[in-house]
């Protein structure tokens, strides 16, 4: 036999695709060539693979023409993670392994990258390319010794971790011992990743705030609906306490939003050993001097999720957002209009998914302590310099923004001693019964919140009550709403209309459109005027969906 064929998985963003890696050895010139849209990583790669074999004390056929065809043709395919599939398939090819078991070997995938050596080097997304062999029937998978933890999320996969060229070879011969081969290095990218996906249900509690009733029905809707939320005020007014306090609204995150999560931070490098699946929803900060790259994602090389796509499904918090950097604000409008984020690179583009809540807060100036009132106004800052501030948290991005709330510092006269403040728990059950009513209403269609609704699909197949909708049109025509405004203001009134059907009872009942209140309330909350005292008590307003 002088052909052979093995498995490996491409990667394409955070999905993988199972690859047919057929190799034949025949007459001809002789040399290597890789066929089928292969990167320039794969073909440098074959004289790594070649020594790789050489090292490992197997031969390589010099005198003849080795061929790789990677299949499906029309796929991109790139990273050295094809290295140890290419070698077994020499190795297969060449009839070097003896008593290969040809249908388990049919069911079996190879990751790694090899050494000069004959050693494995560590492949990023490893958990990605698990899942997608294991749907594709794949029941066996090789991988560097230290992401075998990471494979064995996947259900129903056998993972064989190992740390040679020898050693593979060794097992897919049937062989029981395995040869001695030093440990393979962790992946460089760990140290890169500062992950801080923690569960802060221990840490924080919304009922650390007093007072802020409008506030925190505010933060309750963002997290219902998964909407964007923009928080403005004083220092020291309690905007960053409240955002710190938003992942704690969130309800543990369902399997299938475990796996994209832990797909992504795969990809990353930054699956913690012995962390398992992510349960909570993650919460990422990072600090305004960060780069766009380590919030957007990109990188030269591999693409590297950012803190954007780290927080997929939980909570990225941009504290003080008009001191981050221009193109970073700039490049978080796609994000922020399609959950998804698209990195360009130069051959290719890559997609990954970025449904993270998007907190963003801002002081009124750089100095925090500008008020309109002359009296009162303690600012130190130059006009120029304040009105620069002012003008990145106009425009495009805050049109993209669902909610605004302008927080007032608190004094003790605002807290009502008789009124003890809920706990993030009791607000967590509420969020978690409107998430499942949306769940329940968008059931096949790709999304699972309000807040990621195609507009078009929204006017189309949930439209308003034909009163609210003329409250919507209203304020369109008055040039108090944008194009966009109006998709964002039809969704939050649904998220508004959902956390009213939870306070009346009623979980998972007959979707009634949002009426004329709930849109009043959705308007209220994206133009930042304070919400009446009834919307904020939580108190099912009659005749609407408590009917
Ligand atoms: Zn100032």
């Amino acid at each position: 036999m002088s052909f052979a064929t093995t498995h490996g998985v491409a990667l394409d963003g955070a999905l993988g695709h199972l690859i047919d890696i057929q190799t034949d050895v025949s007459q001809g010139t002789p040399g290597m060539v890789v066929v089928g849209r292969a990167d320039a990583a794969i073909r440098e790669g074959l004289d790594r693979v070649r020594m790789a074999v050489t090292n490992s004390e197997f031969q390589w056929p010099s005198s003849r023409r080795t061929t790789f065809l990677l299949s499906p043709a029309d796929l991109p395919k790139s990273g050295p993670h094809f290295d140890l599939s290419m070698a077994i398939g020499v190795l297969l090819a060449t009839e070097q392994l003896k008593k290969v078991d040809r249908a388990l070997l049919e069911r079996s995938a190879f990751i790694g990258e090899l050494t000069l050596a004959g050693g494995l080097r560590p492949a990023p997304g490893v958990l990605p390319m698990a899942l997608a062999a294991a749907q594709r029937g794949i029941r066996r998978i090789f991988v560097p010794e230290p992401q075998c933890e990471e494979a064995q999320l996947v259900p129903d996969l056998e993972v064989i971790g190992v740390r040679s060229l020898a050693q593979v070879a060794a097992v897919v011969s049937g062989a029981d011992e395995l040869p001695l081969a030093p440990p393979v290095a962790e992946l460089s990218g760990a140290q890169l990743v500062q992950w801080r996906g923690a569960d802060r249900l221990d840490e924080v509690d919304l009922a650390d705030l007093a007072g802020m009733a409008d506030e925190k029905y505010a933060v309750e809707v963002a997290a219902a609906g998964g909407h964007a939320i923009l928080l403005t005020g004083p220092k020291g007014c309690g905007k960053t306490s409240l955002a710190e306090r938003v992942p704690t609204l969130l309800p543990d995150l369902a399997l299938e939003e475990a796996l994209e999560l832990t797909a992504l931070q795969s990809l990353a490098g930054a699956v913690a050993p012995g962390a398992g699946l992510a349960r909570r929803p993650p919460f990422a900060a990072p600090h305004h001097d960060a780069s766009k790259v380590s919030v957007i994602g990109g990188g030269s090389g591999r693409v590297r999720p950012g803190e954007l796509s780290l927080a997929h499904c939980g909570v990225l918090f941009l504290d003080e957002f008009p001191l981050f950097r221009a193109d970073l604000i700039e490049a978080l409008r796609q994000p922020l209009e399609s959950s998804e984020i698209t990195i360009a690179r130069r051959e290719e583009s890559v997609t990954l998914p970025a449904r993270a809540l998007v907190v963003l807060a801002s002081n009124p100036c750089p100095c925090g302590n500008w008020t309109a009132q002359a009296s009162t106004n303690r600012c130190r800052c130059l006009d120029r310099v304040r009105r620069v501030y002012e003008a990145r948290m106009s425009g495009p991005i805050v049109d993209r923004i669902d909610i605004v709330r302008h927080v007032r510092a608190m004094s003790p006269a605002d807290v009502d001693p008789f009124a003890p403040a809920e706990d993030s728990a009791a607000v967590r059950e509420r969020v978690a019964a409107a998430r499942a009513r949306q769940a329940a209403r968008f059931d096949g269609c790709g999304w699972r919140l309000n807040a990621h609704v195609p507009g078009p699909r929204l006017k189309h197949d949930w439209p308003l009550e034909p009163g609210a909708a003329r409250l919507i049109d209203a304020a369109a025509g008055a040039g108090r709403l944008s194009a966009r405004g109006v998709v964002r203001v039809q969704r939050l009134a649904w998220t508004v209309a959902d956390l009213r059907a939870v306070d009346a009872g009623r979980a998972v009942a007959v979707d009634r459109p949002p009426g004329v209140e709930a849109v009043e309330v959705a308007l209220r909350l994206r133009s930042g005027t304070p919400l009446d005292s009834a919307t904020v008590r939580r108190r099912p307003v009659a005749g609407e969906v408590a009917s």
